[in-house]
């Protein structure tokens, strides 16, 4: 961290522009808006959290102005350090109160939002009008906002069919370093709505997976369709990694999935992928609630969740996906293709987990392990071809470190997803034994923090960080990609200088004074 610099004008100003309760000083919220699932860092010395989007223009333009670095949060449910400060005199710029549905239109196919609006509560108000987003949200929805994810990159809802949360973006409004703003796509002139995202050069492109590093995303703009009428799970079970590749990559080649997600035995049977899951009968409920009736009564709820509990001793790998229609006949057609994609492959199991992913896509999932362990999800995009030597990678991985693994109870399940036709995402999870943060308490049940440990884990983080970097460096040397680069992923090291030199003009026009989320995508 650098020098002190003196704060206390920039925080007079943005007090008397934006109220003084706009500004939080109080060292608990400045903690836990200074740590995230992974880890904590020095805190920020304000919380600022405009209450619309004049104020968060005017937030940025102040900010600046008083040489004050801004750290972007939208529902801070990251874990690659993306809105941790990286210096001091340093501001997080809460932008969760920022999160009005401007327009739904559902005639001319899109909707605009403020970015601080949640995905579930931008999706239950779709419902209402028959709509969705294509991508539709991750699955941390509950919390995760609009603004973060697309300046993230995610995936999971809607992703099998229609590929990541950027190419659901039609346009934007953008907050420059000195407090003004731009739209993106067709939107930015009177008589001009934001209904088409290329118009000449795409300029929405920058702004997405940017970590927030380029501007500040006040509005986005996504594409909508029409909701399916109908909706099926399907799981099967695969005996080894390469049957697991070939059949995720065939059914993704259908293209008639929506979402498509594979797991390890080991995350099956430990139940840690995504914490909550697996409470059962809470889930049930929520089946019954929000199938209206088409997955059956109660009994069958209750099968589901016996079965769902007996499935995982019956294979080394499961997929999971999810098919629409709007119509049985469709339907009928559609799981019958993709039957015969995994046919010879997998073995069909009941699709518990995919009808309960999808009864409560946005669960307030916790964010720690239900056994008290910290955890830290690494992912890579993959090439289908490249997986398989990936997955050979990890396991070598998992050898060389098994003594420590061994000792610090440090255990990595993992999870895959394909993402439309073309990418096959590998998520390692680590899951070790640790105290709880601030951000933690805040986000996680009771019963989850009472089982972690009282005092930090302090060698066990030493393997975890030694892992994390070995794993980063397995999935560059498989030419693997990343979403969520944050201040984690070294998006700098591999690319070439033209692509260098171009990234740093932006930030150079958009930011000069390099004070919006300094350290995010290698950027100073
Ligand atoms: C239990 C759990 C489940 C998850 N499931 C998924 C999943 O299914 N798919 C997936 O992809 N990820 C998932 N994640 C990771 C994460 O939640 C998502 O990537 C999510 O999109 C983050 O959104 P957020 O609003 O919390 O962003 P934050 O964590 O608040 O911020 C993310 C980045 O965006 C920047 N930012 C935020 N708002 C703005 C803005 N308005 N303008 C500019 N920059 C901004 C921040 O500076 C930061 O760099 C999961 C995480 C957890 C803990």
């Amino acid at each position: 961290m650098t020098a002190m610099p003196n704060i206390k004008p920039g925080l007079e100003a943005l007090m008397r522009a934006l109220g003084a309760e706009a500004v939080i000083t109080d060292s608990e919220t400045c903690a836990i808006h200074s740590q995230d699932v992974y880890r904590e860092a020095e805190p920020v010395d304000a919380v600022v959290q405009p209450q619309d989007k004049d104020a968060l223009k005017k937030a940025v333009g102040i900010a600046t102005q008083h040489g004050l670095a801004i750290f972007p949060r939208g529902g801070g449910y990251s874990y690659s350090d993306a809105y941790l400060p990286s210096r001091r005199g340093s501001i997080s710029l809460d932008t969760s109160k920022v999160n009005r549905i401007i327009e739904i239109n559902a005639e001319d196919g899109y909707v605009t939002v403020e970015a601080g609006c949640t995905w579930k509560v931008l999706d239950d108000a779709l419902a209402k009008e028959g709509v969705r987003g294509e991508f539709w949200g991750p699955l941390s929805g509950h919390f995760a906002t609009i603004g973060g994810s697309i300046s993230q990159g995610s995936l999971s809802l809607g992703t099998g069919k229609h590929g990541v949360s950027s190419e659901a973006v039609l346009g934007m409004e953008i907050i420059k370093a000195d407090g003004t703003s731009f739209h993106t796509g067709s939107d930015g002139q009177a008589g001009k709505s934001p209904f088409f995202r290329n118009y000449g050069p795409d300029l929405t492109g920058p702004f997405c997976g940017d970590a927030g590093a380029l501007g500040i995303k006040a509005t986005v703009t996504l594409r909508l369709r029409q909701r399916a009428k109908l909706t099926q799970g399907l799981s099967f079970g695969l005996a080894d990694f390469d049957s697991a590749v070939k059949g995720m990559n065939a059914i993704a080649k259908t293209g008639r999935v929506t979402e498509s997600f594979g797991f390890t035995r080991y995350a099956m049977e430990a139940a840690l992928v995504s914490p909550g899951l697996w409470h059962d009968l809470k889930l049930m409920y929520a089946v019954g609630r929000a199938s209206n009736g088409f997955f059956g009564g109660l009994g069958q709820m209750v099968r589901m969740a016996l079965a769902g509990r007996r499935f995982a001793n019956q294979a080394q790998f499961f997929a999971h996906v999810v098919v629409e229609a709007d119509n049985t006949q469709e339907l009928k057609g559609a799981l019958k293709i993709v039957h015969g994609a995994v046919k010879g492959l997998g073995k069909d199991l009941p699709n518990t987990m995919p009808t309960v992913m999808r009864a409560e896509p946005f669960m307030p999932y916790a964010v720690v392990s239900p056994l008290g362990q910290r955890q830290l999800p690494l992912h890579g995009i993959l090439q289908f071809s490249k997986t398989v030597a990936f997955h050979d990678g990890m396991t070598a991985l998992h050898e060389k470190y098994a003594d420590d693994i061994a000792k610090y109870e440090i255990i990595i399940p993992a999870m895959f997803s394909t993402v439309s036709t073309h990418g096959f995402l590998y998520e390692p999870v680590l899951y070790w034994p640790d105290n709880a943060n601030d951000f933690h308490k805040k986000y996680s049940p009771q019963e989850m923090i009472d089982g972690m440990r009282p005092e930090p884990n302090v060698e066990a983080r030493k393997v975890v960080e030694a892992l994390r970097w070995e794993i980063v460096d397995l999935i560059h040397s498989h030419g693997g990609v990343h979403l969520q680069i944050g201040k984690t992923y070294p998006y700098l090291r591999d690319r070439t200088d033209e692509q260098i030199t171009l990234l740093k003009s932006i930030k150079a026009q958009m930011d000069p004074d390099g004070l919006i989320n300094p350290g995010a995508l290698g950027l100073g």
